[in-house]
């Protein structure tokens, strides 16, 4: 058996251990945490994440998608809690959901199963240090006993995230392009417990959204019917994690934009103040592959806003794709890597792009009537041409459709709803026949073509 090494257990290293395990590659995987159980803080990221379709579909591949649906929420659409009230928008046409679920609780159903697997092996505490890619040679350093080890394998794989050592390591390298954009705001995560009778404190098939232009607040549920609340903010300026510097700050600005929120968050202002402000980037570096031995996965690869709710879905899907490269060349190492890097490469720059401007769609536009008539729109044709027109935010979260091919069908299907926006008065006319022709006019001039792929390859075309 060929012996692999993959540094990071976390989600993708975890999903790519069992990936490999199971057919019959000899796995030793290597994470700098302890291991995930009772003795180890929560994780300092994100405490909750979505997952979607495409991540499902790469769970399926390896039998683990029920085993992860029963610990997620499942999430229908957000409810957006303006200013003048609450108003609703369905994340699908057809009560399609994401689901929220705790990143260490996925996490450790991960590592459980790849467990199960005997020739997958664990340590944990070992931080990797150093590599020579001539030999395969990678160092690591215990760092409860400050042990120094190598190890030796034909193939490495760097599943260390987003600060990713391997890359590191390799970063000064000619030819290596490699650019890291930090957003300029940054989130703080403050609880919302279940209410004392134990019940929801928010309607739970929803992401909870108070957009104030600059700033907003999220809420995502969590199986103990808690929720998860983060506020993004600035770095800087009026309102930003530099101006808010006492509880009594915090609680002045709650009380002005989330007033809805306090009775419900009766920590919030300590959480805020005793958690540093998280940053969000984008990371995009290529090649991911270096003399066929050590190859970048996952956030090593590709780190990207959370905004989209993709980084872990694009990470599993990394997985399923190298995977099926591996099936499809017959095990023969180059040639599947060379393609599953040709494959992922412009998907992971597509999907890094429509992140950071998703951000801002989240934050500036989803309480803007243009924007929601603009979805309006979209949810009126996709309701007469259901099989050829799906809004981007479907196509990337309810499809396995290449993010560069949601994105290339999204530029022409704008168009189309740019032109019935500019019928006048379109709003109140929206369900009449002068709308409905305008639209059957367009959708028939237009070729739309791109294949959906389901969980056994593309079936349907959307034209
Ligand atoms: C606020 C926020 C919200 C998010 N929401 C979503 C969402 O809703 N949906 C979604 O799909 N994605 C989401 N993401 C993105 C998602 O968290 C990441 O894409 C995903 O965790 C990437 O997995 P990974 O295994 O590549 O990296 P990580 O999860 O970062 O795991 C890397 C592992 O490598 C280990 N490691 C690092 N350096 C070393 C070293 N030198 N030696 C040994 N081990 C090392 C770490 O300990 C860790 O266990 C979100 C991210 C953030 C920050």
């Amino acid at each position: 058996m060929e012996e692999i090494v993959i540094v990071g257990a976390g989600l993708v290293g975890a999903l790519l251990s069992i990936y490999l395990g199971r057919s019959g590659y000899k796995i030793v995987v290597y994470d700098r945490n302890p291991e995930l159980n009772e003795s180890r803080p929560a994780s300092s990221r994100s405490i909750n994440l979505t997952l979607c379709e495409r991540g499902f579909q790469a769970l399926h591949r390896v039998g683990m998608e029920d085993a992860v649906r029963a610990i997620c929420v499942p999430v229908l659409g957000r409810i957006m809690h303006n200013p003048e009230g609450l108003s609703y928008q369905p994340y699908g046409n057809s009560q399609e959901a994401i689901y929220s679920v705790s990143r260490d609780c996925l996490n450790q159903v991960l590592l459980e199963e790849a467990r199960k697997c005997a020739n997958i092996e664990f340590h944990f505490n070992e931080e990797c240090t150093a590599l020579d890619l001539s030999s395969g040679t990678v160092q690591f350093r215990n760092r409860i006993s400050g042990v120094e080890s190598s190890c030796q394998a034909e193939r490495i794989f760097a599943a260390d995230g987003a600060f990713s050592t391997l890359r590191y390591l390799v970063q000064r390298r000619t030819r290596f392009d490699y650019s890291q954009v930090f957003s300029t705001q940054a989130y703080r995560e403050m609880a919302m417990p279940a209410k004392a009778s134990g019940d929801w404190p928010l309607e739970p098939h929803a992401i909870h959204i108070w957009p104030r232009k600059n700033y907003m607040l999220i809420g995502f549920p969590n199986t103990d019917r808690s929720f998860t609340c983060s506020l993004h903010l600035p770095w800087e300026g009026d309102i930003s994690h530099a101006s808010l510097r006492t509880e009594a700050d915090v609680a002045k600005l709650f009380a002005k934009s989330f007033h809805d929120a306090v009775p419900l968050m009766p920590n919030f202002a300590r959480d805020f103040i005793s958690h540093p402000p998280n940053s969000m980037n984008t990371i995009r570096c290529s090649p991911w592959i270096f003399k066929d031995r050590l190859v970048l996965i996952g956030d090593a690869a590709h780190a990207i806003y959370p905004s989209y709710g993709q980084g872990a879905n694009a990470g599993f899907e990394d997985c399923r794709i190298l995977f099926e490269s591996l099936e499809r060349h017959g095990h023969l190492w180059p040639a599947a890597l060379r393609e599953y890097q040709t494959l992922r490469k412009p998907n992971a720059d597509a999907i890094a792009d429509l992140s950071e401007r998703h951000f801002i769609e989240l934050r500036d536009l989803v309480g803007d009537p243009r924007f929601l008539l603009r979805k309006e729109i979209e949810r009126r044709i996709n309701k007469l041409y259901p099989d050829r027109f799906r809004d981007l935010y479907s196509m990337v979260t309810f499809t396995a459709v290449p993010y560069v091919d949601a994105l290339r069908l999204h530029e022409k299907q704008r168009i189309v709803v740019d032109q019935i926006l500019e019928i006048d008065d379109c709003e109140r006319k929206l369900h009449s026949g002068e709308v409905d022709g305008l639209i059957h006019e367009l959708m028939n001039r237009e070729a739309f073509t791109v294949a959906v792929h389901d969980r056994n390859g593309p079936v349907e075309a959307l034209r």
